[in-house]
């Protein structure tokens, strides 16, 4: 089969691809692999620039065998220019894959390749979009359509494992450079942790996932560990990534797949490289990660379906939490980092606090509809973004509502808490949208909905305002009587 070189090897190392160049090759390669591979573009950036996912599958002769594999969905880039080696990375690992040495493992997987997840940022040599947007923070609101495409994406192909691909700069200059240190990683891993999302999900990713993953990395001759959240300060405590829904990562989590962050390393600019902003290295870490990654789900590919059939099934009690903190450590309230001198770049050991324990907060029984009796528009709108099914009544009918009352604490923070809960027996007006939970959404939709969520809508100004202190809430719940 024809060899195609990726738009790297083609410029010899000396710049990143180009959004157009990347959509060339994988037009080329999709051609080249024929039935192999389907190209789907999945969205466009904010500056009209297509989002292509490369489909890669083999359809077996058994048909009993399709059911077996498992999907993998690989997410280069989301950060742009800023973090180019992810996206580099799959280029290489589609070409290997359909045509290549690695085509093999199409009788075990099925692979949607997103390579150049904001391709704006690679234009703009920045980490955001054209709307000079942080899309990985806006899993929220999906007020991007960047953010946008990538989680339809996951509900239109249902990956089974979600891989999201960063790097991140060892010399960070407002924060811990002024300090005189660097960070000193070469690869770190994190999963989806928001307690909300299924037990059974996080309990196989952490205790068997994870450290077969920084074991097989380890055995490529890079060092790996959990992901430790960017230290900007030796003073502060060291915790996993970011709790909240408005990440990919845990979005994906809730939508019920095994979602995994991959972290590796930038050297500072200012060294000398011998490729364009060191690129080569950077793209060989990504790589050896994620053959990794592969040969580790191929050898726990049975317990990765099982944990994921179960992922959306409700959890036994009904109830789930709508907040995660990280607290200390009990059993070990302090532990000690590597980081490396910024002017002899010798290694330190530094003892920080360590917070890495997830502590569940704000429980709430799950009820069996919301009703959002105001702002219908905006709240239909929001739904239909996140593909969250919902009807407009259109005749009145009677039920049980539940309805908190918010007020504001006596803190200068503004964080809205419970006053009152009332239950009655109301009316259910046409107009109003009844948004049932589904198993598919159950998970997700209060941490969108209720104020006290650190992931919901009512984070931001636009949706605060909406709500009025000392008032029953506007969106209320039918509790479900079956439990
Ligand atoms: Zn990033």
């Amino acid at each position: 089969m024809k060899w195609i070189k990726t738009p790297l090897e083609q410029n010899g190392f000396q710049r990143y691809s180009s959004s157009d160049e990347i959509a060339g090759f994988l037009h080329t390669l999709a051609a080249t692999a024929g039935r192999f591979a389907r190209l789907d573009r999945i969205g466009y950036s904010a500056h009209g620039r297509e989002i292509l996912a490369v489909c890669c599958s083999a359809h077996s002769e058994n048909p009993g065998m399709a059911l077996q594999k498992l999907r993998v969905m690989l997410v280069g880039s989301q950060h742009g220019a800023s973090e180019a080696a992810g996206c580099e990375a799959l280029l290489h690992l589609a070409r290997a894959i359909l045509t290549g040495e690695l085509q093999h493992l199409l009788e075990k997987f099925e692979f949607i390749i997103i390579p150049n997840a904001n391709p704006d940022g690679r234009e703009r040599d920045s980490s955001k979009n054209g709307n000079d947007v942080n899309i990985n923070r806006d899993f929220v609101l999906l007020s991007q359509p960047e953010s946008c495409a990538l989680d339809t994406a996951v509900l239109r192909y249902q990956p089974a494992v979600v891989l999201d691909m960063h790097e991140s700069a060892v010399l960070k200059r407002k924060t811990l450079g002024v300090e005189g240190y660097l960070t000193d990683f070469e690869a770190q891993f994190d999963i989806a942790s928001h307690p909300a999302i299924s037990e059974n999900l996080q309990n196989y990713a952490e205790s068997q996932l994870l450290p077969a993953l920084i074991a097989a990395v380890e055995t490529r001759g890079l060092r790996a560990q959990r992901y430790i959240r960017e230290i900007t300060s030796t003073k502060q405590p060291v915790t996993h990534g970011d709790l909240t829904m408005r990440i990919f990562r845990n979005k994906a989590g809730l939508r019920g797949a095994l979602a995994i962050l991959l972290e590796t390393p930038m050297e500072p600019k200012a060294d000398h490289h011998p490729t364009f902003r060191n690129i080569a290295v950077r793209m060989e870490k990504q790589w050896c990660c994620l053959q990794a990654l592969l040969q580790v789900l191929q050898s726990q590919q049975p317990a990765i379906l099982s944990a994921v059939a179960r992922a959306t099934q409700l959890p036994p009690q009904g109830n789930i939490a709508l907040n995660g903190f990280y607290v200390p450590r009990n059993e070990s309230p302090v532990t000690r980092i590597n980081l490396r001198r910024r002017d002899t770049r010798e290694i330190e050991s530094i003892e920080f606090a360590d917070h890495r324990a997830i502590a569940a907060h704000d429980f709430l029984q799950l009820p069996k509809a919301y009703i959002v009796q105001a702002h219908t528009d905006v709240f239909a709108e929001l739904f239909e973004r996140h593909r969250i099914p919902f009807d407009t009544v259109t005749e009145p009918f009677e039920a049980v509502l539940e309805s908190d009352v918010f007020a504001y604490g006596d803190s200068s923070e503004r964080i809205l808490r419970v006053l009152d809960t009332s239950r009655d027996r109301a009316v259910v007006m046409p107009g109003h949208l009844y948004v049932p939970l589904l198993p598919d959404t159950a998970r997700l939709l209060p941490l969108l909905l209720d104020p006290r969520s650190s992931s919901s809508v009512f984070q931001y100004p636009q949706f605060t305002q909406l709500i009025t202190v000392h008032q029953p809430f506007f969106i209320a719940r039918t509790p479900d009587q079956d439990r």
